[in-house]
């Protein structure tokens, strides 16, 4: 079974990208929502985070004190590195887990992960897609969808590599720009995939 790993940036429309291979019967891996889930459900992880943040990371229920751990990795770059070294391996045990799940005969899946570069996770794949749009178009997006200002949504995307650097390292670009079918772009590749295990 191949493993494909799926990115983007901040509105680029990755989410939307892997609802369509999804309606194809692909199994996607959301690392970032898996990631959130795992910060409170990963007795290792949760052991991890209170070692290196203090215990004030979970409230006595467990709940996570996102507002401290925000404070303490914004615009710090050793804290945040400390923070993905904790998250980034209990995220790869959890696709490990995930994918012994996956039933038999499934040809390929996807991984998505906002930071499938940064963090190495393209390593754990085959292959990867990299779905690129316009930056004017994705803040509009963005804006709509998280009503978030410019300001901020811009912030967020001077964190992310830039999709230049990300296109030298992808094997398959995906252009969501509005100019191109979304669903023929995804239907050519999936039936790449698919021939190539043929
Ligand atoms: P990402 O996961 O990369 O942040 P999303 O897939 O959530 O991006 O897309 C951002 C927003 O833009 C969503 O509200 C989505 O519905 C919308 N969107 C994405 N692609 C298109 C498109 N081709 N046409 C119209 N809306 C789109």
């Amino acid at each position: 079974m191949i493993k494909v790993g799926i990115t983007g940036g901040i509105g680029s429309g990755k989410s939307t990208v892997c609802r369509i291979f999804e309606n194809f019967g692909i199994p996607v891996f959301y690392a970032d929502t898996v990631a959130k889930n795992i910060m409170v459900a990963d007795p290792l992880l949760v052991a991890g985070v209170k070692a290196a943040f203090g215990v004030e990371s979970y409230s006595p229920e467990g709940r996570l004190n996102n507002k401290h751990i925000a404070q303490l990795v914004f615009n710090n770059s050793e804290e945040l590195a400390k923070l993905n070294a904790l998250v980034h391996p209990a995220v790869f045990r959890a696709f490990d887990r995930w994918l012994e799940a996956v039933p038999a005969g499934v040809p390929y899946i996807l991984k998505e992960a906002a930071l499938l570069f940064e963090s190495g996770s393209y390593k754990t794949c085959d292959q990867s897609i990299l779905v690129i749009a316009p930056l004017p178009l994705r803040i509009k997006r963005v804006m709509e969808r998280d009503s978030l200002s410019a300001e901020q949504i811009q912030a967020r995307v001077d964190k992310q590599m830039s999709d230049d650097e990300k296109i030298k390292m992808a094997d398959f670009l995906i252009r969501n720009d509005e100019s191109q079918s979304l669903i023929l772009q995804v239907m050519q590749l999936h039936h790449q995939f698919i021939n190539r295990i043929a």
